[in-house]
């Protein structure tokens, strides 16, 4: 963890970002000035009440959006410099997006949404033995052919990382991964992502609500009000092979010792 690549890179290097939208006559400021680095190899989340501008933050991050000011170096280059075609291709080269509702193509099989950033990217070799190697990489190499309806919300967030990961991108951003699956998918995508993480390094930043999920990663970011309110280490991650998530009762019962309101706990049920 915290491994510096050849030339000392972070992966992420932001200063001072804020950003405002302007609507009608209202300026909103949505980030208030924010610093974060994120070194090659980190697993971290992002969390924070609705509204706090974790999506923001996640659209500047993966340079689909610019700051209103401050500067941001992306694996060494500063993105704030570039122009539209220019952000395409660093984006489609160094960054693999994960979305909460897959984003998949109705009418295309696993091994085509995987192939197709491959040839975004243009470069020559062979699209379909990559994408079968990745597809192989998530435990989907015997659904090639099957289309989104034909899979699981588990297996078809799976085809996601997949797609995702298959230009070997430098930083994988992720918004809300596990929001739509049940614990047990969501248990499987987390396997993925800490063996992509411990295995080939890949940094990975996550938007989650869940502090269960959270606790799966080794670094947490807080926002409130557009502000990083803090920034820990999470001393002993989880390990999604082993950990068992409490039962609901049980998440409830320790919900109901630091805040029922008011009464005893047992004059709820
Ligand atoms: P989060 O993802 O933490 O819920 P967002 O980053 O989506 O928060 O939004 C933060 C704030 O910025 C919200 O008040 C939201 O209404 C506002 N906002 C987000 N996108 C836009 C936009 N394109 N135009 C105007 N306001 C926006
Ligand atoms: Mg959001």
């Amino acid at each position: 963890m915290n491994t510096l690549n050849e030339n000392g890179t972070a992966v992420i290097d932001i200063q001072g970002i804020t950003k405002t939208y302007t609507v009608g006559e209202i300026d909103l400021q949505v980030l208030k000035g924010i610093d974060l680095r994120i070194e090659p190899g980190e697993f971290l989340s992002i969390m924070g009440p609705s509204g706090s501008g974790k999506s923001t933050l996640m659209n500047i991050l993966g340079a689909l959006d610019q700051p209103t000011t401050g500067t941001y170096l992306l694996d060494g280059i500063d993105v704030a410099q570039l122009q539209e075609k220019d952000l395409a291709r660093i984006r489609n080269k160094k960054i693999g997006f994960v979305f909460q509702n897959f984003n998949l193509l109705k009418r295309t099989t696993a091994q085509r949404q995987v192939e197709l950033p491959l040839l975004y990217a243009g470069g020559g070799g062979n699209r379909s033995l990559w994408a079968k190697t990745a597809l192989e990489a998530v435990g989907l190499g015997n659904r090639l052919a099957h289309l989104p309806s034909e899979l699981s919300g588990g297996q078809q967030q799976r085809v996601a990382i997949a797609r995702a990961l298959v230009n070997q991108p430098t930083l994988i951003l992720a918004d809300e991964p596990t929001g739509n699956l049940d614990t047990l998918s969501g248990k499987d995508v987390m396997q993925i992502f800490q063996k992509l993480n411990r295995e080939q390094g890949i940094t990975t930043v996550f938007v989650t609500h869940d502090p269960w999920i959270a606790r799966h990663t080794n670094r947490v970011v807080m926002l409130r009000d557009g502000l990083i309110i803090a920034d820990q280490p999470i001393t002993n991650p989880l390990d999604a092979d082993t950990a068992e998530r409490p039962s609901e009762a049980e998440e409830l019962a320790t919900v109901f010792e630091n805040a029922y309101y008011g009464g005893k706990a047992v004059e709820y049920n």
